[in-house]
């Protein structure tokens, strides 16, 4: 663990992918993957911090970074769509009275 980069990298196999079907690959550092492989292993995250979280996932559960996205677009995890009709004024009230409304 740590301290041991001069090892190299390895690319290592993820799994098939649900979203697109396919397989992939990451670039970890060989020490990092070593510990990975080892029988009582750390989690994850303690195992490749230099990864990202996305790249983490893809090695637990093959689903791509961009897959991922696709599957769950971030705009619609946390924004709210309104359906808003009627005139630009009546909008306007409209959203003055929701934000009045978040505020209590
Ligand atoms: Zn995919």
């Amino acid at each position: 663990m740590g301290g041991d980069e001069k090892m190299g990298m390895a690319r290592i196999p993820t799994p098939i992918c649900i979203e697109c079907g396919k397989g992939g690959t990451i670039l970890v550092q060989m020490s990092d993957y070593l510990l990975w492989q080892s029988k009582d292993r750390p989690l994850i995250q303690n195992c490749f911090p230099a990864l990202s979280r996305e790249q983490r996932e893809q090695i637990l559960t093959g689903i791509h970074p961009e897959c991922w996205e696709k599957m769950f677009p971030p705009e619609e995890e946390e924004v709210e769509i309104v359906e808003v009709t009627g005139t630009l004024e009546e909008a306007y009230d409209f959203f003055a009275k929701i934000q009045e409304e978040a505020r209590q």
